[in-house]
Protein backbone atom coordinates (compact mmCIF):
# COMPACT_ATOMS: atom_id res chain seq x y z
CA UNK A 1 0.00 0.00 0.00
CA UNK A 2 1.42 3.34 -0.91
CA UNK A 3 2.18 5.59 2.08
CA UNK A 4 1.21 9.39 2.47
CA UNK A 5 0.87 11.71 5.93
CA UNK A 6 0.20 14.81 6.81
CA UNK A 7 2.93 16.28 9.32
CA UNK A 8 2.19 18.92 12.04
CA UNK A 9 1.80 20.06 15.30
CA UNK A 10 -0.82 20.06 16.40
CA UNK A 11 -2.57 17.90 13.98
CA UNK A 12 -4.53 15.67 15.77
CA UNK A 13 -7.61 17.97 14.11
CA UNK A 14 -6.67 17.06 11.00
CA UNK A 15 -9.45 16.63 7.87
CA UNK A 16 -6.66 15.86 5.41
CA UNK A 17 -6.59 11.39 6.26
CA UNK A 18 -10.44 11.77 5.31
CA UNK A 19 -10.32 13.70 2.39
CA UNK A 20 -7.72 11.92 0.90
CA UNK A 21 -9.14 8.49 1.96
CA UNK A 22 -12.05 10.00 -0.28
CA UNK A 23 -10.14 11.30 -3.29
CA UNK A 24 -8.11 8.02 -3.49
CA UNK A 25 -12.00 5.82 -3.30
CA UNK A 26 -13.14 7.89 -6.79
CA UNK A 27 -10.28 6.27 -8.09
CA UNK A 28 -9.95 2.76 -6.69
CA UNK A 29 -6.24 3.12 -5.28
CA UNK A 30 -5.25 1.58 -2.31
CA UNK A 31 -3.15 4.30 -0.07
CA UNK A 32 -3.00 4.87 3.64
CA UNK A 33 -2.40 8.48 4.83
CA UNK A 34 -1.60 8.66 8.80
CA UNK A 35 -1.25 11.77 11.13
CA UNK A 36 2.40 11.97 12.30
CA UNK A 37 2.60 14.49 15.15
CA UNK A 38 5.89 16.19 15.10
CA UNK A 39 7.61 17.50 18.08
CA UNK A 40 9.19 21.15 17.57
CA UNK A 41 12.48 21.07 16.50
CA UNK A 42 11.73 17.65 15.37
CA UNK A 43 10.51 17.94 11.73
CA UNK A 44 13.22 16.97 9.50
CA UNK A 45 14.00 13.93 11.42
CA UNK A 46 10.07 13.15 11.57
CA UNK A 47 9.92 14.10 7.76
CA UNK A 48 13.33 11.69 6.89
CA UNK A 49 12.01 8.59 9.40
CA UNK A 50 8.84 8.59 7.30
CA UNK A 51 10.40 8.65 4.02
CA UNK A 52 12.59 6.02 4.68
CA UNK A 53 9.90 4.00 6.09
CA UNK A 54 8.58 3.90 2.55
CA UNK A 55 6.31 7.12 2.42
CA UNK A 56 5.90 9.02 -0.67
CA UNK A 57 4.38 11.94 -0.31
CA UNK A 58 3.33 14.03 2.86
CA UNK A 59 1.58 17.42 3.80
CA UNK A 60 2.85 20.11 5.63
CA UNK A 61 1.12 21.75 8.27
CA UNK A 62 1.29 24.69 10.89
CA UNK A 63 4.22 25.39 12.19
CA UNK A 64 6.64 23.55 9.72
CA UNK A 65 5.45 25.20 6.45
CA UNK A 66 9.12 27.14 6.10
CA UNK A 67 11.08 24.13 7.46
CA UNK A 68 9.59 22.21 4.74
CA UNK A 69 11.09 24.35 2.25
CA UNK A 70 14.22 24.40 3.38
CA UNK A 71 13.97 20.56 4.17
CA UNK A 72 13.30 20.09 0.11
CA UNK A 73 15.77 19.22 -2.64
CA UNK A 74 13.87 20.50 -5.32
CA UNK A 75 10.88 23.19 -5.56
CA UNK A 76 8.09 23.92 -7.63
CA UNK A 77 7.55 27.53 -9.04
CA UNK A 78 4.82 28.31 -6.25
CA UNK A 79 7.04 27.02 -2.95
CA UNK A 80 9.88 28.86 -4.30
CA UNK A 81 7.82 31.93 -4.91
CA UNK A 82 5.75 31.91 -1.60
CA UNK A 83 8.92 30.56 0.63
CA UNK A 84 6.79 27.64 2.28
CA UNK A 85 6.01 24.02 1.17
CA UNK A 86 2.96 22.31 2.64
CA UNK A 87 2.91 19.31 0.10
CA UNK A 88 6.15 17.05 -0.63
CA UNK A 89 6.56 14.55 -3.17
CA UNK A 90 9.56 11.99 -2.64
CA UNK A 91 10.56 10.61 -6.22
CA UNK A 92 13.75 9.29 -8.14
CA UNK A 93 16.14 10.63 -4.56
CA UNK A 94 14.72 14.08 -4.78
CA UNK A 95 12.51 15.73 -1.99
CA UNK A 96 10.26 18.00 -4.58
CA UNK A 97 8.40 20.95 -2.42
CA UNK A 98 5.05 22.09 -3.84
CA UNK A 99 2.77 24.71 -2.02
CA UNK A 100 -0.61 24.53 -3.13
CA UNK A 101 -2.91 26.81 -0.97
CA UNK A 102 -2.61 29.44 -3.38
CA UNK A 103 -3.80 26.99 -6.16
CA UNK A 104 -6.61 26.19 -3.36
CA UNK A 105 -8.20 29.36 -2.53
CA UNK A 106 -8.14 30.46 -6.62
CA UNK A 107 -10.25 26.94 -7.88
CA UNK A 108 -12.27 27.22 -4.55
CA UNK A 109 -13.39 30.97 -5.93
CA UNK A 110 -13.24 29.73 -9.54
CA UNK A 111 -15.37 26.67 -9.22
CA UNK A 112 -17.27 26.32 -6.11
CA UNK A 113 -17.91 29.87 -5.02
CA UNK A 114 -18.12 31.47 -8.66
CA UNK A 115 -16.29 34.70 -8.07
CA UNK A 116 -13.76 35.86 -10.30
CA UNK A 117 -10.43 37.81 -9.55
CA UNK A 118 -9.78 39.49 -12.74
CA UNK A 119 -10.33 43.30 -12.73
CA UNK A 120 -10.98 43.01 -9.24
CA UNK A 121 -10.24 45.44 -6.42
CA UNK A 122 -8.97 42.67 -3.97
CA UNK A 123 -7.91 43.40 0.05
CA UNK A 124 -6.14 41.23 1.96
CA UNK A 125 -5.77 41.66 5.39
CA UNK A 126 -2.91 39.90 6.99
CA UNK A 127 0.81 38.97 5.32
CA UNK A 128 1.88 35.43 7.08
CA UNK A 129 2.74 32.35 5.77
CA UNK A 130 -0.98 32.11 4.07
CA UNK A 131 -0.65 35.36 2.44
CA UNK A 132 2.56 34.21 0.85
CA UNK A 133 1.36 31.44 -0.65
CA UNK A 134 -1.92 32.92 -2.53
CA UNK A 135 -0.76 36.39 -3.73
CA UNK A 136 0.82 35.17 -6.74
CA UNK A 137 -1.99 32.54 -8.07
CA UNK A 138 -4.20 35.23 -7.09
CA UNK A 139 -1.98 38.01 -9.08
CA UNK A 140 -1.61 35.34 -12.11
CA UNK A 141 -5.61 35.40 -11.83
CA UNK A 142 -5.12 39.81 -13.77
CA UNK A 143 -6.69 41.54 -10.18
CA UNK A 144 -6.94 45.15 -11.03
CA UNK A 145 -4.67 45.29 -7.76
CA UNK A 146 -4.24 43.90 -4.31
CA UNK A 147 -4.48 46.32 -1.46
CA UNK A 148 -2.20 44.00 1.36
CA UNK A 149 -2.94 45.32 5.40
CA UNK A 150 -1.08 43.87 8.18
CA UNK A 151 -0.85 44.92 11.53
CA UNK A 152 2.74 44.87 11.41
CA UNK A 153 3.14 47.17 8.70
CA UNK A 154 6.61 46.51 7.91
CA UNK A 155 5.70 43.16 6.90
CA UNK A 156 2.88 43.93 4.47
CA UNK A 157 5.35 46.44 2.46
CA UNK A 158 7.94 43.89 2.44
CA UNK A 159 5.69 41.18 0.52
CA UNK A 160 4.71 44.40 -1.18
CA UNK A 161 7.69 45.01 -2.77
CA UNK A 162 8.47 41.40 -3.45
CA UNK A 163 5.62 40.24 -5.55
CA UNK A 164 5.22 43.43 -7.07
CA UNK A 165 6.72 41.92 -10.08
CA UNK A 166 4.04 39.80 -10.90
CA UNK A 167 1.18 42.62 -10.44
CA UNK A 168 -0.04 45.77 -8.78
CA UNK A 169 0.71 45.32 -5.05
CA UNK A 170 0.34 47.86 -2.52
CA UNK A 171 1.02 47.13 1.16
CA UNK A 172 -0.12 49.61 4.27
CA UNK A 173 -1.06 48.60 7.91
CA UNK A 174 -4.37 47.97 9.45
CA UNK A 175 -5.23 51.17 10.72
CA UNK A 176 -4.46 52.46 7.00
CA UNK A 177 -7.53 51.36 5.90
CA UNK A 178 -10.20 53.43 3.68
CA UNK A 179 -13.89 53.30 4.77
CA UNK A 180 -14.38 52.69 0.73
CA UNK A 181 -15.61 49.08 -0.67
CA UNK A 182 -13.92 47.07 -2.44
CA UNK A 183 -14.82 44.03 -4.48
CA UNK A 184 -13.49 40.91 -2.48
CA UNK A 185 -11.69 40.83 0.88
CA UNK A 186 -9.73 38.01 2.31
CA UNK A 187 -9.32 37.54 6.17
CA UNK A 188 -6.06 35.50 5.87
CA UNK A 189 -4.81 36.71 9.73
CA UNK A 190 -5.00 33.65 12.13
CA UNK A 191 -7.28 36.14 14.30
CA UNK A 192 -9.89 34.15 13.81
CA UNK A 193 -8.39 30.88 15.42
CA UNK A 194 -8.47 32.96 18.67
CA UNK A 195 -11.89 34.27 18.25
CA UNK A 196 -10.75 37.94 17.18
CA UNK A 197 -11.32 40.02 14.60
CA UNK A 198 -8.74 42.31 13.04
CA UNK A 199 -10.01 45.69 13.69
CA UNK A 200 -10.58 47.21 10.48
CA UNK A 201 -13.08 50.17 9.54
CA UNK A 202 -16.42 48.48 8.15
CA UNK A 203 -16.82 50.64 5.15
CA UNK A 204 -14.27 48.11 2.97
CA UNK A 205 -17.31 45.36 3.05
CA UNK A 206 -20.23 47.03 1.99
CA UNK A 207 -21.49 45.00 -1.51
CA UNK A 208 -17.63 43.10 -1.19
CA UNK A 209 -16.92 39.11 -1.27
CA UNK A 210 -15.40 38.16 1.64
CA UNK A 211 -13.61 34.95 2.77
CA UNK A 212 -12.21 34.27 5.18
CA UNK A 213 -9.22 31.41 5.06
CA UNK A 214 -10.82 29.80 8.31
CA UNK A 215 -13.46 27.29 8.40
CA UNK A 216 -16.04 25.31 9.96
CA UNK A 217 -17.64 27.95 11.96
CA UNK A 218 -19.06 31.65 11.41
CA UNK A 219 -15.90 33.70 12.53
CA UNK A 220 -16.26 36.81 14.33
CA UNK A 221 -14.94 38.15 10.45
CA UNK A 222 -17.79 36.30 8.93
CA UNK A 223 -20.08 38.21 11.24
CA UNK A 224 -18.42 41.46 10.76
CA UNK A 225 -19.13 41.39 6.75
CA UNK A 226 -22.60 40.14 7.30
CA UNK A 227 -23.24 42.86 9.11
CA UNK A 228 -21.35 45.73 7.09
CA UNK A 229 -23.43 44.32 4.35
CA UNK A 230 -20.96 42.09 2.17
CA UNK A 231 -22.71 40.70 -0.82
CA UNK A 232 -21.47 37.15 -0.21
CA UNK A 233 -19.39 35.65 3.21
CA UNK A 234 -17.62 32.38 2.96
CA UNK A 235 -15.07 30.35 5.25
CA UNK A 236 -12.01 28.67 3.84
CA UNK A 237 -13.53 24.93 4.00
CA UNK A 238 -13.38 24.50 -0.13
CA UNK A 239 -9.60 26.34 -0.29
CA UNK A 240 -9.02 23.53 2.39
CA UNK A 241 -10.85 20.58 -0.15
CA UNK A 242 -9.18 22.33 -2.98
CA UNK A 243 -5.86 22.48 -1.79
CA UNK A 244 -5.61 18.50 -0.70
CA UNK A 245 -6.62 18.20 -3.96
CA UNK A 246 -3.71 19.88 -5.83
CA UNK A 247 -1.51 17.73 -3.64
CA UNK A 248 -3.34 14.62 -4.57
CA UNK A 249 -3.01 15.33 -8.30
CA UNK A 250 1.13 16.20 -7.51
CA UNK A 251 1.30 12.78 -6.00
CA UNK A 252 -0.88 11.16 -8.50
CA UNK A 253 -1.26 12.63 -11.65
CA UNK A 254 -5.18 12.23 -11.46
CA UNK A 255 -7.98 14.92 -10.49
CA UNK A 256 -10.38 14.46 -8.46
CA UNK A 257 -14.13 15.74 -8.22
CA UNK A 258 -14.23 18.17 -5.26
CA UNK A 259 -17.43 18.56 -4.98
CA UNK A 260 -19.19 15.69 -2.85
CA UNK A 261 -16.05 15.65 -0.96
CA UNK A 262 -16.81 19.48 0.54
CA UNK A 263 -20.36 18.56 1.00
CA UNK A 264 -19.03 15.43 3.16
CA UNK A 265 -16.43 17.41 4.93
CA UNK A 266 -19.24 19.69 5.43
CA UNK A 267 -21.14 17.74 7.16
CA UNK A 268 -19.07 16.86 9.37
CA UNK A 269 -16.96 19.83 10.70
CA UNK A 270 -20.92 22.48 10.67
P1 LIG B 1 0.77 33.23 10.36
O1 LIG B 1 1.91 33.03 9.42
O2 LIG B 1 0.98 32.96 11.80
O3 LIG B 1 0.31 34.78 10.16
C1 LIG B 1 -0.67 35.33 10.98
C2 LIG B 1 -1.14 36.68 10.43
O4 LIG B 1 -2.30 37.09 11.17
C3 LIG B 1 -0.11 37.81 10.58
O5 LIG B 1 -0.22 38.67 9.48
C4 LIG B 1 -0.59 38.50 11.87
O6 LIG B 1 -0.23 39.87 11.94
C5 LIG B 1 -2.09 38.39 11.71
N1 LIG B 1 -2.86 38.47 12.97
C6 LIG B 1 -2.93 37.55 13.96
N2 LIG B 1 -3.79 37.96 14.92
C7 LIG B 1 -4.26 39.17 14.53
C8 LIG B 1 -5.20 40.10 15.09
N3 LIG B 1 -5.80 39.86 16.27
N4 LIG B 1 -5.46 41.23 14.41
C9 LIG B 1 -4.87 41.46 13.21
N5 LIG B 1 -3.97 40.64 12.63
C10 LIG B 1 -3.68 39.50 13.28
O7 LIG B 1 -0.52 32.35 9.94
P2 LIG B 1 -0.86 31.78 8.48
O8 LIG B 1 -0.13 30.51 8.25
O9 LIG B 1 -0.67 32.87 7.50
O10 LIG B 1 -2.41 31.38 8.62
C11 LIG B 1 -3.43 32.36 8.62
C12 LIG B 1 -4.80 31.67 8.64
O11 LIG B 1 -5.02 30.99 7.41
C13 LIG B 1 -4.98 30.65 9.74
O12 LIG B 1 -6.27 30.84 10.31
C14 LIG B 1 -4.93 29.32 9.01
O13 LIG B 1 -5.70 28.32 9.67
C15 LIG B 1 -5.57 29.71 7.68
N6 LIG B 1 -5.25 28.80 6.55
C16 LIG B 1 -6.28 28.15 5.93
C17 LIG B 1 -6.03 27.31 4.86
C18 LIG B 1 -7.18 26.58 4.19
O14 LIG B 1 -6.92 25.61 3.46
N7 LIG B 1 -8.42 27.01 4.36
C19 LIG B 1 -4.71 27.13 4.38
C20 LIG B 1 -3.66 27.83 5.01
C21 LIG B 1 -3.95 28.67 6.09
P3 LIG B 1 1.23 40.32 12.49
O15 LIG B 1 2.16 40.15 11.33
O16 LIG B 1 1.05 41.74 12.87
O17 LIG B 1 1.55 39.43 13.66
Amino acid sequence: MKKYAVIGNPVHHSLSPMIHAQFAEQFGLSISYEKILSPLGGFAKDSMDFIVSGGLGFNITLPYKVNAYEFCSKLTLNAEVAGAVNTIKVERNEIIGDNTDGIGLVNDFKNNLQQSFEGKEVLIIGAGGATQGILKPILDCNPEKILLANRTKEKSLKLSQKFSKYGKVCGFGLNQIKAKSVDIVINATSASLDGKMPEITGGVAQGAFCYDLMYGVETPFMKWAKENSASKVSDGLGMLVEQAASSFTFWHSKTPDTKEVIKLIRAKVD
